[in-house]
């Protein structure tokens, strides 16, 4: 962090400052220029806002050199984690060397619906099965999911297919259900900031998915990731899903560039999903396609029986040729960029086993 002080700022304001950084334990490096004076403090990142000099007598700014976030920085660890889905032994990797197929119906609408879109998933080479049981909806009077009803059926149909299990989590009082029966909890976009529930699922201990807000920089994302790995979990993928900006013509602006630069600044896995995104089928496969090329880990996808009749999203959810051309994608540009097909744990190389 540097401090820098007003043109002229009397040598009482400064010492006020170093004392106040020196209280805290920091260390204040004080460097005097011809017209103004900055110091230097070497300390935790949580003093930026723990310190409030910005307020003090005689600071003009206080800027932040060093990323706020910790746990998740990329420079916690030497290599980018990979995040192992299901139970021991039987798991599902996402992370730098594989590439992973999420895919389901967005919300589930019954066991023959739920087994149909899974069966469409799998074929088209998912690993894991997404399906809401708890729909956050724009609208209260939207289809807002089945709830635990769902959540059984979802554990059927990972019994017929072998696929584990993502599924969202909107309120801290449900995490304990839904993890009881998903395998990895799903943050939606609508709740990124929802810091009870970023505080339950960081506790629960389950992987968890962390969509981006639609509103979100990539420092409040990765921040509010790091709520998560405080509590102690770092089972954490990150989901781009784009941001509102003021294109209307699709949902969201899919923003490409925070993929390479999330894994820059963080270990954690990041996927892409196109669906929520774009808003409209026509889109879904060339972002998908794109997400590849820029090096996502993974895909989130809607995948649905019958489109036409879907309760949530049918405008955007693939079936048919879409979702054999979805299929061909994910199977020929991984390898392209260096990445294996998702494999259970001991078949892939030691390295990537965390
Ligand atoms: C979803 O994945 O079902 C969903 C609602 O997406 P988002 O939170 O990205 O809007
Ligand atoms: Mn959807």
């Amino acid at each position: 962090m540097v401090v820098v002080m007003n043109p002229g700022a009397p040598q009482a304001q400064l010492d006020a400052v170093v004392a106040r950084i020196e209280s805290a334990g920091a260390q204040a490096f004080v460097s005097r220029g011809l017209a103004r004076t900055i110091i230097g403090v070497i300390g935790e990142p949580s003093l930026h806002t723990e310190l409030n000099l910005s307020g003090m007598p005689g600071v003009s700014t206080v800027l932040q050199v060093s990323a706020p976030y910790k746990l998740v920085n990329s420079q916690a660890q030497a290599e980018r984690s990979t995040v192992w889905v299901g139970p021991d032994g039987r798991e599902v990797p996402i992370g730098p060397n594989t590439f992973t197929l999420i895919a389901g119906p967005c919300a589930v609408e019954s066991a023959l619906q739920a087994l149909g879109a899974a069966r469409l998933a799998a074929g088209a080479g998912a690993t894991l099965l997404r399906g809401g049981a708890y729909k956050p909806r724009t609208s209260p009077l939207s289809f807002q999911g089945m709830g635990e009803d769902a959540l059984k059926i979802l554990a059927d149909v990972r019994d017929a297919t072998g696929l584990y299990v993502v599924s969202e989590v909107i309120d801290p009082a449900d995490v304990d259900l839904v993890a009881s029966y998903a395998d990895m909890l799903l943050i939606g976009a609508t709740n990124m900031q929802n810091f009870a529930l970023l505080d339950s699922v960081g506790r629960r201990g389950k992987p968890v998915m962390l969509k981006r807000g639609m509103q979100a920089t990539v420092d409040e994302w990765l921040l509010a990731a790091e709520y998560i790995a405080q509590r102690g979990n770092c089972h954490i993928v990150l989901c781009e899903r784009g941001i509102r900006t003021f294109e209307t013509a699709t949902k969201a602006t899919l923003d490409l560039s925070a993929i390479p630069l999330v894994q820059r600044l963080s270990h954690l896995p990041v996927v892409v999903d196109p669906t929520h995104c774009a808003g409209r089928r026509d889109v879904i496969i060339p972002l998908a396609r794109a997400a590849i090329a820029v090096g996502a880990d993974g895909l989130l996808v809607d995948v649905h029986p019958d489109p036409e009749n879907a309760l949530v999203d049918g405008p955007q959810a693939l079936a048919g040729a879409d979702l054999r051309e979805l299929a061909s994608a994910v199977r020929q540009l991984p390898p392209l960029m260096g990445r294996l097909p998702a494999q259970p744990r001991d078949q892939l190389p030691s390295q990537t086993v965390g």
